[in-house]
């Protein structure tokens, strides 16, 4: 009876032994993560089967997963009060390809230019990375069925293992001791073990000591129903994950069946740390499946532009076939981050509609990353569009409004969103380009963030209706015409004057009817260029390169007094009517922010000043 058997691994099983004992894996620390989960399955199987009615051997026995280092001794042990195996389940599961992942495992490994043993335990054989730290394992098992006795299993890793009745009468569950290589004998210390779980199985459901003392006291919320969770529950899950000792500004808690399961709790810390001059953030959404971690802070998880959020998602669906190298370009990592971030945008108009002073808040220190979101991807645009908010001449001073908004007060014959760019909502107020919405009562987004304009030029529409430029509207006034307004035949004379004057200090000359109170304003003659966005091209350029110089098309106002007048004066006096045309000029310039160098409009200003008080 006490006879030792000697079997041999089968043949894939020692390929793969001979792989994890050769290789020096930086990961190597996952071995207690392998060895932690299969307690932890141990122990819900035989939650399962208490469940299901069986019998169990020594029912008072609660599932736990114990630890036990012995530095002195170079071993570490493993205890759980799970299941156990037989002596047929010991052959059957520490020896064979009981699971088809052996192969596709060393696939994987071979065809991997950096073999990431990390996943070993998706695949199936995780078990087997205790040899990764061990020289020799020793485990010792007895089911929790009735008549069954405690066996002991021992492999060096090489040659197979030996089979033996264990000694005396073991509990029930299974008890793995490690004798550590001599490079790995760190492992044998109490404050390396626990950092590795902290870091990999702080969420697993069952309780796990380490020398006495319990290491994982947070439990994996995520998983939980949402009706059960409290606040506080949540804001201390958010804080242990999130490394952070404020509550979070907003949290997300969902569930997906399809098109993958996905369990996940997301976070918005309370400040951008990137404009808090912090740099770059990380991303720090980790990825589990089914509690246990897979890897931290997995990238591709989420866009770029969502590298604020912190939290967690679980999915059961992650494949085989997964690897970090590989992880990138796999379609179910694409669908994840699909399903993931049109999730969370979906949470933020919600947001919106449901606690719109929470939103307001998330938008002022968030909303850049939206933006770079418009810019940057065109996956999510529609959703974005929603999401984004702007100052307006509908709304007062200080206050925002969204796309949509703005769409549900458009006249019925107002066809396009018109928007403009200005420092303030002052100068926006008193820009030429405004006059026209004034007079029309056509409602003016004001946009006052540098990047704004680009943002609008990849947004292009909202709601089927076309995103345009103030600057850009051809729109005319609908009052009717002022008295002392040049007629169209005088209006095109002095324009077509003003042109010859002007030579190529100018493109076009036109007579406008948009303006009011403004004699002229100057209008980029690129289509899709506006003077503000030609002025931040400038800004962003380096020294040695150069752009083409800006070319403007002037529009008159053929009922202003100086238009007027300029006609007559044209007839009497050319030289000194071409002296004011050029100040007409460059006072549209200064109007629109792009006048280079003020000193020769100031010094004509001073010249005409003088004629006008001689
Ligand atoms: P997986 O956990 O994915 O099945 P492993 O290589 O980690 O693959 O483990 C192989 C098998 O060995 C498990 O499926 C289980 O049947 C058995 N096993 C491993 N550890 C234990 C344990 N602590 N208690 C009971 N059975 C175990
Ligand atoms: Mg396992």
């Amino acid at each position: 009876m006490s006879a030792t058997e000697k079997h041999t691994f089968q043949a894939e099983i020692q390929q793969l032994l001979d792989i994890v004992i050769h290789s020096l894996y930086t990961d190597k620390e996952i071995f207690v993560r392998e060895l932690v989960s299969n307690a932890a399955d141990a122990c819900e199987k035989l939650r399962f089967t208490q469940a299901s009615g069986a019998e169990i051997l020594q029912p008072d026995i609660p599932a736990a997963i114990t630890l036990s280092s012995d530095e002195a001794a170079g071993t570490l042990t493993f205890t759980d009060t799970g299941i156990g195996m037989t002596r047929d389940e010991m052959v059957k599961n520490l020896g064979t390809i009981a699971h088809s992942g052996t192969k596709a495992f060393l696939k994987q490994i071979a065809a991997d230019k950096k073999p990431d043993v990390g996943l070993i335990g998706q695949f199936g054989v995780g078990f087997y990375a205790a040899f990764m730290a061990a020289k020799r394992v020793t485990v010792e098992s007895r089911s929790w069925a009735a008549g069954e006795v405690g066996w002991r299993w021992i492999s060096e890793g090489t040659g197979g293992y030996e089979i033996t009745p264990a000694e005396g009468d073991l509990p029930r569950g299974t008890k793995i001791t490690l004798e550590l290589k001599d490079e790995s004998k760190d492992f044998a210390q109490a404050g390396t073990i626990e950092r590795v779980i902290k870091r990999y199985s702080s969420f697993v459901p069952f309780p796990i000591e380490l020398n006495g003392s319990k290491v994982n006291t947070v439990q994996a919320l995520w998983a939980r129903g949402k009706n059960e969770i409290k606040d506080e529950e949540y804001d201390e899950f958010y804080q242990f994950i999130g490394h952070d000792h404020e509550k979070p500004l907003l949290r997300l808690h969902f569930t997906a069946d399809a098109p993958i399961a996905i369990q996940s709790l997301l976070f918005v810390p309370q400040h951008n740390l990137e404009t808090m001059g912090m740099g770059r953030v990380e991303q720090e959404v980790n990825l589990y499946c089914r509690k246990v971690l897979i890897q931290a802070k997995a990238k591709g998880l989420f866009p770029e532009w969502l590298r604020f959020l912190k939290g967690v998602v679980d999915s059961e669906d992650l494949p085989l076939n997964i690897s970090r190298e590989t992880m990138q370009d796999t379609s179910l990592l694409q669908r994840l981050n699909k399903v993931l971030t049109s999730r969370f945008l979906k949470f933020l108009d919600e947001t919106a509609e449901k606690d719109p002073a929470a939103y307001e808040k998330f938008y002022a220190e968030y909303q850049r990353f939206l933006k770079e979101g418009i810019v940057t991807d065109f996956t999510h645009k529609e959703a974005l569009g929603k999401l984004v908010r702007y100052g307006s001449s509908a709304v007062e001073k200080g206050k925002l409004t969204s796309l949509a908004e703005y769409v549900k007060r458009m006249p019925a014959e107002q066809t396009e969103i018109y928007c403009l760019m200005a420092p303030n909502r002052e100068a926006a107020e008193s820009s030429p380009y405004h006059e026209v919405f004034r007079d029309r009562k056509f409602e003016v987004l004001f946009l006052f963030d540098a990047w704004d304009e680009f943002v609008m030029e990849h947004l292009r529409e909202f709601d089927g209706k076309p995103l345009k430029p103030a600057e850009k509207a051809e729109l005319d006034l609908k009052e009717p015409k002022k008295e002392g307004a040049l007629d169209e035949t005088a209006a095109k004379g002095l324009a077509e004057w003003i042109k010859t004057s002007l030579g190529d200090k100018i493109g076009e000359v036109r007579v406008s009817q948009r303006l009011v109170d403004s004699p002229a304003v100057v209008v980029d003659s690129d289509r899709h260029m506006t003077n503000t966005m030609r002025r931040m091209l400038k800004a962003m350029k380096k020294d040695d390169e150069a752009i083409a110089p800006a070319q403007q098309d002037l529009e008159i106002n053929p009922a202003h007094p100086i238009i007027a007048r300029l006609e007559v004066m044209r007839q009497k006096d050319p030289a000194f009517a071409a002296e004011v045309t050029e100040q007409v000029l460059d006072g549209a310039r200064v109007a629109a922010g792009v006048l280079e160098d003020p000193r020769a409009m100031l010094k004509r200003m001073n010249q005409l000043l003088e004629r006008v008080l001689a």
